[in-house]
């Protein structure tokens, strides 16, 4: 489906490794006052005067995390950047630069690390990040990615997951679980061209669903957004695992419970549809399937009011008191307890 159809390919030997990494961040220029010495020595200088500093890493491993039969080389990069932003946001912090470092396998020419520099570099000047060193290496098999992001925030502004409390309602932004469906697709068209490779397929119904899989975006602009409405989470973590396992994460570090409502969780029609072209509850996608990087936290009942007529956030459920549990709360007013089960185990169904 999506074949290399990169004519040229020169070798990686041909540059060497410091030829490589020269020729690779010839354009990462740098934006944020914060970074005092970028790439060129044996380490970057940062100063972040009197903020703190939040930093994440994150390791993305070929056939573990992606598959590259359908996942170009610049989708990628800009979602291996994308990824460890959301971690930052997930702070409430601001994210301010990121190392990459990349092992390679000698199957990929100069031409495949262009592209993924390409995505990299189109995500940092995105989401403002400057890139500020990495490393590049051989492996024997296949495409490793570990980027670092670094970001910086007050300290009385930073959020934690364990800050929430019995009463406070639970608020995502965004919608849920297309970016699992997208995969889905993505997946049974892979197999459709493995059967016949002259099908071309349409996409068209799918769009939205494969965006939020090939090019997710992190929600940076949720930091300012609640500055503005004057609220500050009492907890809050970023969706990558999948809801119920991010509740889980904030219940118990929170050391409270949750009802979460069916009817409450925010979802895109054309996800809808697809779940049931798959025979697929749309439910158990939207709590289990990950990979959305929405933000999920927390905030105090006496906060509504100030988010309620924001399109960019759904109340989805209130916390309770630890010994309660954390459940969900069908249509039909069931209450069902929560299982971090995470896309992985939902693929195995
Ligand atoms: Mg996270």
């Amino acid at each position: 489906m999506l074949e290399d159809k990169t004519p040229q390919r020169t070798s990686l030997s041909q540059l060497g490794e410091f030829g490589l990494i020269d020729h690779l961040t010839k354009n990462f220029d740098v934006k944020q006052p914060s970074t005092l010495k970028s790439i060129g020595d044996d380490a970057a200088v940062l100063d972040f005067k009197d903020k703190k500093v939040v930093v994440s890493t994150d390791l993305l491993i070929e056939g573990v995390h992606f598959d590259l039969s359908y996942m170009p080389l610049r989708h990628l990069g800009y979602k291996a950047v994308v990824v460890n932003v959301s971690d930052i946001c997930a702070m409430n912090a601001k994210p301010t630069q990121i190392t990459v470092s990349v092992a390679v396998s000698n199957r990929f020419p100069l031409e495949a690390l262009e592209e993924l520099f390409d995505g990299i570099a189109l995500a940092a000047k995105f989401y403002n990040v400057d890139v500020i060193g990495g490393d590049t290496t051989s492996s024997q098999k296949g495409l490793i990615i570990s980027i670092t992001a670094i970001g910086e925030a007050n300290e009385v502004d930073i959020v934690y997951r364990d800050g929430a409390n019995n009463g406070d309602l639970l608020v995502v932004t965004g919608d849920l679980g297309s970016a699992y469906m997208g995969l889905q697709v993505l997946e049974r068209e892979k197999q459709v061209f493995q059967v016949n490779p002259n099908n071309q397929p349409d996409l068209d119904a799918y769009t939205y669903l494969i965006e939020r899989q090939l090019k997710p975006e992190a929600r940076h602009d949720i930091k300012d957004l609640l500055e503005k409405l004057e609220v500050k989470p009492t907890s809050m973590i970023d969706i990558s695992d999948g809801l119920s396992s991010e509740i889980i994460h904030i219940c118990k570090q929170s050391k409270v419970g949750c009802n979460l409502y069916e009817e409450k969780i925010p979802v895109d029609p054309q996800f809808i549809n697809v779940c049931e072209e798959f025979n697929i509850d749309s439910t158990t996608v939207a709590i289990n399937g990950g990979e959305d990087y929405e933000l999920l936290f927390t905030i105090a009942l006496e906060d509504f009011d100030k988010i309620k007529a924001n399109p960019n956030f759904t109340v989805i459920g209130h916390l309770t008191q630890e010994s309660e549990g954390i459940h969900l709360v069908t249509r039909a007013n069931t209450k069902i307890p929560l299982k971090a089960r995470g896309w992985d185990a939902l693929s195995e169904e």
